[in-house]
């Protein structure tokens, strides 16, 4: 039973299990140290009966059982402070208190220990017993765990409960967009291979029963079967790449020739490098690197466009830059969607985004990155 205890001790908060030994075998000294066999019978009765309502006190699930065994543990706790100046079994029940997960119970029972606890330590401060005022720094120590450590345990479980919830939220998160890049790719699958794949099937079907018929007209049914096999294959391609996601240095090149093709001057560099950071926000930067461009060929009559990107140890920025004038859309027009994109994409990975429109349109975007202490090193 009492190896059951300690093991039970152990897995909950990894306090030192010989602490609790000492605790749990210190009882005795003190009984010792009564002058009337009776008085020491009674001691290590309740010492026992102790740690058998404890035991009972932590595998009640709650409800009234909790509130029973606790008020007959603080029973004991006072009677051995009063008889056997033995202050310590306050320290068991501050930390079952602190265990105790619902909160109003939690604030009863604490109260209730607190308010007995002092009391009985002041009346054996009266009383003047020897064995008491000797062990008084000890028995303030206890005191003060009594206020304090049902708290500090009640606020590590409560975050400890809030961690794993935000935990589990975050993998039913991920488990959702699985699901949803799955269906994205089914969907895809069926109306672009699917489709292909039974046209296909059909225009063979055909061709086989004209073959003999129309030769002329099974040939040409061949031929569309082969064309409507060479896109079905064009299009796994694209479904391919666009599932790699798109890398920023892919897509550079593109930026410069719509740049190009508007009579835009580049000025930026040839090539980007960026340590440590994910696909998903690589592919973010890239999606608002090209809507940031695709805005100043449609909208700002620019000659230049200024393109930057600066990786820190904390963040990312990338900066786009064009001389021309930033206008106004009128109320006609609508909302247009890519800025309003970029926004919330940035949001996904805790980024955010700049506009300024005094010197021509600046947009500036910034992402932090989670890097590791070497790759932090490297990039200082
Ligand atoms: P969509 O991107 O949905 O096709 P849009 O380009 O009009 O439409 P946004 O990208 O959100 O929408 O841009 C909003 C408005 O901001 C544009 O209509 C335009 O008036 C103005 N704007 C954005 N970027 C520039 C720029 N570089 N120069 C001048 N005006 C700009
Ligand atoms: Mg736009």
């Amino acid at each position: 039973m009492f190896k059951r205890f300690m093991t039970f001790q152990k897995k909950n908060n990894g306090i030192s299990p010989y602490i609790w030994a000492v605790l749990c075998i210190l009882p005795f000294y003190f009984i010792f140290q009564s002058s009337s066999t009776i008085e020491i019978i009674i001691g290590i009765l309740l010492t026992i009966l102790f740690f058998v309502f404890y035991r009972f006190a932590f595998i009640s699930k709650g409800g009234w059982p909790v509130y029973l065994w606790t008020f007959i543990l603080i029973a004991i706790s006072i009677t051995s402070t009063s008889l056997f100046s033995y202050v310590y079994f306050a320290f068991f029940l501050a930390y079952f208190i602190g265990n105790i997960t619902k909160r109003v119970t939690f604030f009863i029972l604490y109260f209730v220990h607190l308010i007995s606890t002092s009391i009985s330590i002041n009346f054996s401060i009266i009383n003047n017993g020897s064995l008491f005022l000797a062990q008084l720094p000890f028995v303030i120590v206890i005191w003060i765990s009594v206020i304090l450590l049902p708290f500090s345990i009640h606020n590590r479980k409560e975050k400890d409960h809030l961690e794993e919830k935000l935990e589990d939220a975050n993998k039913r998160l991920a488990e959702l967009s699985k699901l949803e890049e799955r269906q994205r790719i089914a969907r895809d699958l069926h109306d672009t291979l699917g489709q292909k794949l039974s046209l296909i099937g059909l225009k063979s079907d055909l061709a086989r029963k004209l073959i003999h018929q129309n030769p002329e007209k099974a040939r040409n049914e061949l031929k569309d079967v082969q064309q409507t096999a060479r896109t079905a294959l064009n299009e796994v391609r694209k479904m391919v790449s666009s599932m790699r996601g798109i890398r920023i240095n892919d897509e550079l090149p593109l930026v410069k020739q719509i740049l190009d093709a508007a009579q835009i001057m580049f000025i930026g560099q040839e090539k980007i490098t960026l340590t440590g950071v994910s696909p998903l926000t690589e592919n973010i930067l890239s999606m608002c690197m090209k809507e940031a461009v695709t805005n100043i060929v449609k909208h700002s009559g620019a000659k230049t466009c200024t393109i930057s990107i600066k990786q820190t140890w904390k963040d990312i920025v990338l900066t786009i830059h064009d001389d021309g004038v930033f206008k106004i859309r009128n109320q006609k027009e609508g909302k247009g969607h890519g800025l309003i994109g970029m926004r919330e994409r940035l949001e996904f990975v805790n980024g955010d985004l700049e506009l300024m429109t005094n010197d021509g349109t600046t947009l500036i975007i910034r992402v932090p990155i989670d890097v590791k202490q070497t790759d932090r090193e490297e990039l200082e």
